[in-house]
């Protein structure tokens, strides 16, 4: 569903989040935190599994952060826990400009937690994922529903495509900016493969 509108896809989140959680859904507002409405680590499994079966996407299992990491090597992202000025960077690139004030001063990576728990920024992900699951078959324009696992299948002709998976497009995400953002403005020569 590749055209869903931000309050739409919020719309159809809170219903979600609300029947996971036994809530009301007007509780659930972009600036919402899913910790602080009381969910737990059972709480997310089943947000994340439904929202993948809804919205038709394969969130990922990590973290921007946690992938960045694994690109870069240790100590230039975070550093004793604390975001450095280069994971800030990187992070302010893929965030919004109003979610800035989140990575201002010392910023603890633990507690970064609470703001990928912001409903926000869900909407954000499910938003930029929904636009790798086509809604129409390529080769005839019929509808696509899912099929087994992170596949959709076409309706009339069968035709077939696999998912996109959240981290796979994380990675690529970090990739291109550290080749295009870090690598090249920090001069680094050496060559690090980050893949
Ligand atoms: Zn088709």
């Amino acid at each position: 569903m590749p055209n869903m509108t931000e309050s739409e896809i919020l719309d159809k989140f809170a219903q979600i989040v609300a029947k996971s959680l036994r809530i009301d859904a007007s509780r659930i507002a972009p600036d919402t935190h899913l910790s602080d409405l009381g969910a737990e680590s059972l709480d997310l499994i089943e947000i994340t599994m439904e929202t993948e079966t809804q919205f038709h996407i394969f969130l990922p299992d990590k973290s921007i952060l946690e992938t960045a990491v694994e690109v870069f090597g240790p100590g230039i992202l975070e550093k004793n826990g604390y975001l450095t000025e280069e994971g800030k960077r990187l992070l302010l690139c893929r965030m919004p400009e109003a979610d800035s004030a989140a990575f201002e001063g010392e910023v603890a990576v633990k507690d970064l937690q609470h703001y990928f728990l912001k409903v926000g920024t869900w909407v954000r992900m499910i938003q930029g994922l929904a636009q790798y699951t086509p809604g129409e078959c390529e080769a005839c324009g019929a509808s696509m529903v899912p099929s087994m696992g992170f596949r959709m299948k076409c309706a009339k002709c069968g035709q077939e495509i696999t998912l996109r998976s959240g981290e796979e497009l994380n990675r690529e995400w970090v990739r291109e900016y550290y080749d295009r953002e870090y690598r090249a403005q920090a001069g680094v020569t050496v060559s690090v493969t980050a893949g």
